[in-house]
């Protein structure tokens, strides 16, 4: 099974597995490459088609909107497309197999994302978000949720009433003049106290830490790494193209897809 990896790759993968089989705390956090593989791009893709033109970071800011809301909405309701049909890679079902797994032995697993999509949940996992949820909606000047969506609602084919037209401008908000929002922590935005308090706590109280597919650029997600290092974690990193990340223990360069499927087989095997 491990026999697609190079030899050197391979013994990397079960020096992680074994730390992993012997420790107790263990605190996962995801980023946008979990999910290239299920074919969303992450923010260093260059964006394609309508977008190409545009850089992912300014859009995804306060100021952006306030500037240009039809535009940054637009940007929205076009990514809401590009993801309401992708479905979970085998790293998101390896990572969901493996919390279940952790419901009957000693072992506890955080599983905290940076990921505005819903493929942990879709794979069956529990999971934080620290940046939101693509789905749902808010005011950007009253805050109040307006009509969660359900990713149905933006496949092409659906009539439903409450389905939102890709095509549709902006939104105003029945309680006041502000225009809806998705409900996403934007560059420059605080994150949502309660998740970052979960994660903080996990990451300090955690024995390792692993952080899969993140550049390890986007602060205050970026120090949790560090917080647990500082706190005695060990830290492992799954990415094909690691950060140049001094404080990593073990690196896995290799795409998420293949290593954790590997790596939960070998753990629970253990
Ligand atoms: P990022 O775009 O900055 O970095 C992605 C990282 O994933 C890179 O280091 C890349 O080398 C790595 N990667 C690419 N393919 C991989 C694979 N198959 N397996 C493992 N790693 C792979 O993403 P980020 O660090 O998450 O931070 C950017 C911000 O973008 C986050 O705040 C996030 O909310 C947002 N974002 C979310 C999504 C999503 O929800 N799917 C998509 C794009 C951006
Ligand atoms: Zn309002």
């Amino acid at each position: 099974m491990l026999a697609e990896l190079s030899p050197a790759l391979t013994a990397e993968v079960q020096r992680a597995a074994k730390l992993l089989a012997s420790k107790q705390r263990i605190c996962l956090l995801t980023g946008a490459g979990i999910s290239a593989e299920s074919g969303i791009p992450t923010f260093r893709d260059k964006q394609t088609g309508l977008w190409e033109n545009y850089a992912a970071e300014d859009l995804a800011t306060p100021d952006a909107f306030a500037r240009d809301p039809k535009l940054v909405w637009s940007w929205y309701q076009w990514r809401r497309q590009l993801v309401a049909d992708k479905t979970p890679n085998p790293a998101h079902d390896a990572l969901a197999q493996w919390q279940y797994h952790t419901q009957s032995s000693d072992q506890q697993l955080t599983l905290i994302t940076q990921n505005v999509d819903d493929l942990h949940e879709q794979a069956g996992s529990t999971v934080i978000h620290l940046h939101g949820n693509l789905w749902r909606n808010r005011c950007s000047q009253c805050e109040t949720p307006y009509q969660s969506q359900s990713r149905d609602s933006y496949s092409s084919e659906d009539s439903s009433e409450d389905s939102i037209d890709f095509n549709e401008g902006l939104i105003d908000c029945p309680h006041c003049d502000g225009y809806i929002r998705p409900d996403i922590v934007w560059f420059g935005e605080s994150l949502p106290a309660q998740a970052w308090q979960a994660a903080e706590e996990a990451a300090a109280n955690c024995e390792v830490f692993i952080s899969i597919g993140t550049s390890s650029l986007v602060y205050p997600a970026a120090g949790l790494a560090q917080l647990a290092k500082q706190n005695g974690a060990k830290i492992i990193e799954i990415n094909p193209d690691p950060t140049p990340n001094t404080i990593v223990d073990i690196t896995l360069a290799e795409k998420a897809g293949v290593i954790m499927p590997l790596l939960i087989q070998q753990i629970t095997a253990l």
